[in-house]
């Protein structure tokens, strides 16, 4: 008997390797993108054609090969970017297996033009299957140009498994996005059997994704950036209120390679915790430059999954800077004219007639006439809510103040406190006298604070609920709320449901201020309630406290101590339909822009808007 074991000819060897490299069009596409930027081109086109089954092409000002390395180049594990083991843990190009053109060669035609800088002339190289049909010198520009035509030619099962041309394309424009999302210094453009799809100029990252996505996503986007020794951060996330209902916009890249990671994917979801619920996703685009002997490089060509040897730490600065950027930059919702949600204004015909505007006024109002209120005043009536800031600063300087301190409750996660942007506040701070701001409510619910260059809408019940939850959450954390002993002690007998609720949430309820003793299953007696209620109803609280307490269960997955401080502030907050005084409505506004987090509730609903005179100018066309 002969032996029987036969070295595969390189042709076949390769076919099978391109099996594991090239899977559709957009794997061909994505390596090649990926060599002209480790070639350090400036300018990379690339030119599909029936959502790459006939035409992939790929053309560069980088720097070129020689005719020797161009030959070369089509060859497996040929590579210009590694030497030797050791450079695997220094890997700062895309590629450097040297897989890619001899996979792709092998299973289409390909014809490569090439120059370097200084020759006079550059190579053109045709193969097909793997075979070399022609190499001959040419003129053409410095930089290279790849042409691969009919992928899977000699490999129909491959082409059979080919989706429709829509899901194909969607492939490779998602394959052309990760690429020049994270290579803004680089111009990109792609054009679908001769129609522009993109055209990108060169910029930065904030108008490279502007590029990608559109005009809108400007306004959108709030910078995150972070330095530290073992990464540095870079990018953008949403604002809450563009989170999406699909985890559509999510990129992470690693040393400019995008990657995915439920991980860290995680980090930035949970840095929304307080601003989204659990079923929106916001947008991100952040890159995380490390130190390449840090990661585990050995990355299948296809794959983006990667390892990190200090995971934990990097999930924690992600998050942390992640929630620092939302609180501290300027995430007030703008008025986004350019939404669906613009008025539609018709067009003015000059036949029309043109009626004058009437303004409703009322010209006995004086925004001071109720200024003289009572100074200082603990028995706060609720119904007379003009009084109601003197929750906040009174209690301190209240005799029957008494502190509860709860050792025993477990420490959580606080928030990070953050200061609302400093636009808005140093435009607050700049508008003359505080006292003298013209504050003005529309419809019993929305408060207008003008600004030095605008001014704010703020949703009053959203603003107090925030004050009042802050305030709760603080008091909660920091294990020292403030109770207000009552004057009478209280009696209230509640349902059994409740009542059972209620003896469920006691250890808590009383970390918030509540302190209470059983009479008998259903009857309880008050002595203390926070100080922040005090005046309130407090049976009344109470049942809306267990009511929002078990409708936030379902609806948001929050920590214990976050649901009750909502639920408390959900239900002691001022309502929509309170008619409001000048210095209420200053307090709510003042307090609100000292919060963490001014902008949104904890379900990312918004609180402010703010509307500036730049805006409005814009409006009237100025
Ligand atoms: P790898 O990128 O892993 O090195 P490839 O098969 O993709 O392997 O490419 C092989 C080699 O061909 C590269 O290492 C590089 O030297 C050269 N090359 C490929 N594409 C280009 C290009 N667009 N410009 C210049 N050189 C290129
Ligand atoms: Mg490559």
């Amino acid at each position: 008997m002969s032996d029987i074991i036969r070295l595969l000819p390189d042709s076949v060897a390769n076919q099978i390797a391109a099996g594991e490299v090239i899977q559709r069009p957009a794997s061909a596409v994505k390596e090649l993108l990926e060599n002209a930027i480790d070639a350090k081109s400036s300018s990379i086109q690339l030119v599909i054609k029936d959502a790459g089954r006939t035409l992939i092409q790929v053309i560069d000002n980088g720097i070129g090969m020689s005719p020797t390395d161009a030959r070369l180049s089509f060859e497996r594990h040929a590579t210009s970017k590694i030497k030797n083991a050791d450079d695997l843990f220094h890997i700062t190009t895309k590629g450097f297996r040297g897989e890619a053109l001899a996979s792709i060669a092998a299973i289409a035609q390909v014809e490569l033009k090439t120059k370097r800088d200084d020759d006079e002339l550059g190579t053109c190289i045709e193969i097909e299957g793997s075979e070399v049909k022609s190499q001959e010198h040419c003129s053409c520009a410095k930089g290279t140009s790849f042409s691969v035509k009919n992928l899977f030619y000699n490999v129909p099962a491959r082409r059979n498994f080919l989706k429709s041309n829509t899901i194909e394309i969607k492939h490779i424009i998602d394959e052309f996005q990760r690429v020049a999302l994270i290579h803004p210094e680089v111009a990109f453009s792609m054009h679908n059997n001769g129609n522009e799809v993109f055209n990108l100029n060169k910029g930065s990252f904030r108008q490279r994704i502007v590029g990608i996505f559109g005009e809108k996503y400007n306004q959108r986007l709030v910078p995150v950036s972070e330095s530290t020794d073992i990464v540095c951060l870079d990018g953008f996330v949403s604002k809450p209120e563009f989170a999406k209902k699909t985890r559509g916009e999510q990129f992470f890249f690693v040393n400019k390679r995008f990657i995915k990671n439920a991980y860290l994917n995680h980090a930035v979801q949970s840095a929304f915790d307080q601003l989204l619920s659990s079923d929106n996703y916001p947008s991100y685009f952040i890159n995380l430059e490390i130190d390449p002997s840090k990661i585990d490089i050995n990355i299948h060509p296809t794959k983006t999954e990667i390892k990190f040897e200090d995971e934990r730490a990097i999930y924690a600065i992600i998050r942390t800077a992640v929630k620092q950027a939302l609180g501290k930059n300027n995430i007030a919702p703008t008025l986004d004219f350019e939404q669906e949600t613009s008025f539609n204004i018709p067009l003015f015909k000059p036949t029309d007639s043109v009626k004058i505007p009437t303004i409703k006024v009322n010209p006995n109002y004086d925004p001071f006439l109720d200024k003289n209120k009572k100074s200082s005043s603990h028995t706060l009536n609720r119904n007379n809510v003009k009084d109601w800031e003197k929750l906040y600063t009174d209690f301190e300087i209240n005799s029957g103040e008494i502190k509860t301190a709860q050792q025993n409750l477990p420490a959580e996660t606080s928030i990070e406190p953050e200061q609302a942007s400093q636009t808005i506040i140093s435009d607050w701070e700049d508008t003359e006298n505080n006292e003298k701001r013209n504050y003005f409510q529309l419809y019993k619910k929305y408060i207008f604070a003008p600004l030095k260059s605008g001014f704010l809408i703020i949703d009053q019940q959203r603003a107090h609920e925030r004050v009042l939850f802050e305030q709760f959450y603080k008091n909660l954390s920091e294990n020292k709320s403030s109770s207000q002993q009552l004057l009478f002690p209280e009696t209230i007998e509640f349902s059994s449901v409740n009542a059972a609720i209620l003896s469920e949430i006691k250890y808590e309820t009383a970390a918030l201020g509540f302190i209470f003793e059983n009479i008998d299953e259903n009857t309880f007696n008050f002595i203390a309630v926070p100080a922040e209620i005090s005046g309130l109803p407090i049976k009344l609280t109470i049942e809306n406290l267990i009511e929002q307490f078990q409708s936030n269960a379902d609806e948001l997955k929050l920590e214990k101590k976050e649901k009750l401080a909502q639920s408390l502030a959900k239900s002691a907050s001022i309502k929509s339909g309170q008619k409001l005084s000048p210095e209420e409505m200053n307090s709510i506004t003042e307090k609100l822009l000292t919060c963490e987090m001014p902008y949104h509730l904890p379900n990312g609903k918004p609180i402010i808007i703010s509307l500036n005179l730049e805006d409005i100018n814009t409006q009237f066309k100025y």
